[in-house]
């Protein structure tokens, strides 16, 4: 796998990576979270609702507990008169309390005096009948003959839908205000709970609430005043609110502020995930150009150098510190590197015991030399030194000594040509063969005869016959450059002739020169 796919690989991890964590924060911490909040928000509106509904229904409750223990109602039970009515029971007091009708019975259940404001006119005759007529629901409004016959005080309240509105009673036995007397009737009071009283609680309570008649056969939740545990978010909530003299019922409606959870819509998620994938772009593109071309260009180095020794330097300006401390090691490593291999490359070349060119060296400087020679008809001058009878010399002084004057040969050599474009190399054992840019004849031969008796006035002292110093013999060829078919020449050539030259100056006895120009 390349480091770019990897890195592709690895930030597409942590981009899934992430996106799961944030879709479990989401899931499991936040959306609970909200859902707990809107739920809580929900359960005190209806709370809200439910305590509105009842206070004002305890309201009523009161008002007609006062009216009930009115010492001078129980005398205008006993007897009713219009100058009563007129004087204590105005039409306008009970529409200032918000009461929408008024039963007054004795204790045989009978009418004595009724009130009904306009809003339920329509329903008077059902009121009536609800209160006076002996059928069952009466038992539940009213007080029991055996209440009063125990002339126990009671007082009973709770909603009645009529005609399809709700309507709240109070009822309450009356009696002396003192409590000393008995039982003459009971009083009950309605209040409507129409579109206006819904307005006030709304207003002051700021819930939105409805209610609307319907059937039991609806399929709606429990009734309203039993308690509710408000379970899930819905946009609105519905109970019942009925009572149990008929099927009729009215249905609460509770439009909730807070209504639904956060979502992700489509739009958001991919708005999201395209952020997503220019970050992750923006982050390879980073990874690339700061960690992975470097680590690409190291590579590409070491790949080059393996494959044609060249090694270039690390550029050490990475905006990663850690890819700047590696350029600098591999720099450093490149420094050694090429000092022990030029260490190397000069061994190569060079003779151990002189010191000076060796064979190799010179053959490659040959090569250089003849290419000249062939292509730019460039000469040269070749001469090759041999010393003269320098085995009696190992044998009188042995070999180490033998070592000691091949070193002074060669550093005599290098001495004579300094001056001259030349090298000096050791061609093996006791020879030595000096390669001249130069190719003039009347030049070289001077050059020759004065390295013959340099080396004697080494005085290197070789007793054989009646010689006393170590000598050399020179066979020198000149190259003119403007030979003919040169390029059908080689360098072995040259020095065959050389040789030639060398045998020459041995043959005619030594410590001598003997020079000829190339022959073709
Ligand atoms: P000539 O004048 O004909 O060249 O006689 P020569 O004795 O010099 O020639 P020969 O080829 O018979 O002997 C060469 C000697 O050089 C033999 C060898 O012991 C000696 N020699 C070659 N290389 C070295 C070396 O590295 N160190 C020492 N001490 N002697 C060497
Ligand atoms: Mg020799
Ligand atoms: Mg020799």
């Amino acid at each position: 796998m390349t480091l770019k796919r990897f890195s592709l690989f690895l930030l597409s991890s942590l981009f899934v990576a992430i996106c799961c964590l944030l879709a479990s924060i989401y899931y499991f911490f936040y959306l609970p979270g909200i859902k707990a909040e809107i739920l809580d928000q929900q359960q005190q509106e209806f709370n809200l609702l439910h305590s509105a509904l009842s206070l004002s229904k305890n309201s009523l409750t009161t008002l007609c507990y006062d009216y009930a223990v009115w010492d001078e109602l129980v005398e205008f039970v006993k007897n009713p008169t219009d100058e009563f009515v007129q004087r204590n029971m105005p039409d306008n007091a009970f529409e200032a309390a918000n009461i929408d009708a008024v039963l007054l019975t004795d204790i045989n259940n009978q009418l004595v005096w009724d009130f009904q404001h306009e809003s339920l006119l329509n329903s008077r005759q059902s009121l009536v009948n609800l209160i006076t007529q002996g059928d069952a629901a009466l038992v539940k409004i009213l007080p029991t003959s055996a209440e009063i016959a125990l002339q126990k005080v009671s007082s009973r309240s709770g909603y009645l839908v009529l005609n399809g509105q709700l309507i709240y009673f109070s009822n309450t036995t009356i009696l002396p205000s003192a409590a000393v007397g008995e039982i003459v009737g009971s009083l009950t009071m309605f209040r409507l709970l129409d579109s206006a009283l819904i307005k006030d609680i709304s207003q002051l309570s700021l819930i939105d609430f409805s209610i609307q008649p319907t059937t039991k056969t609806t399929n709606t939740s429990d009734d309203f005043f039993s308690f509710q545990q408000i379970e899930t978010i819905s946009p609105s909530h519905t109970w019942l609110i009925g009572n149990k003299f008929d099927d009729e019922v009215v249905l609460v409606t509770l439009n909730h502020k807070k209504v639904s959870l956060p979502r992700l819509d489509w739009l958001s998620v991919m708005l999201l995930m395209i952020a997503a994938v220019l970050i992750i772009s923006l982050s390879l593109m980073m990874l690339s150009k700061w960690l992975i071309s470097p680590l690409i260009q190291f590579n590409q180095n070491i790949n080059d150098s393996s494959n044609d020794g060249l090694m270039s330097k690390m550029r050490s300006n990475h905006f990663i510190d850690e890819m700047d401390s590696i350029s600098n090691s591999f720099n450093q490593l490149l420094q050694k590197f090429n000092a022990q291999q030029n260490y190397l490359e000069t061994l190569t070349v060079q003779d151990a015991l002189t010191g000076i060119t060796n064979r190799r060296g010179l053959e490659a400087f040959a090569k250089d030399i003849v290419l000249r020679w062939h292509t730019e008809q460039k000469g040269f001058s070749t001469m090759m030194i041999d010393v003269d009878h320098f085995k009696a010399f190992n044998d009188q002084y042995g070999h180490l000594e033998g070592d000691n004057a091949l070193v002074a040969v060669a550093k005599s050599l290098a001495e004579q040509v300094s001056t001259y474009e030349a090298i000096v190399s050791r061609y093996g054992g006791e020879e030595f063969c000096i390669i001249f840019s130069e190719c003039d004849p009347n030049i070289i031969r001077p050059i020759a005869e004065k390295i013959c008796r340099a080396i004697e006035q080494l005085h290197m002292p070789n007793k054989i016959g009646n010689r006393q110093w170590v000598t050399v013999s020179i066979g020198v060829l000149v190259v003119n450059g403007e030979a003919t078919h040169a390029t059908q020449y080689s360098f072995s050539d040259v020095l065959q002739q050389a040789d030639e030259q060398l045998y020459l100056a041995k043959q005619t006895g030594r410590n001598t020169v003997k020079l000829q120009c190339f022959a073709q």
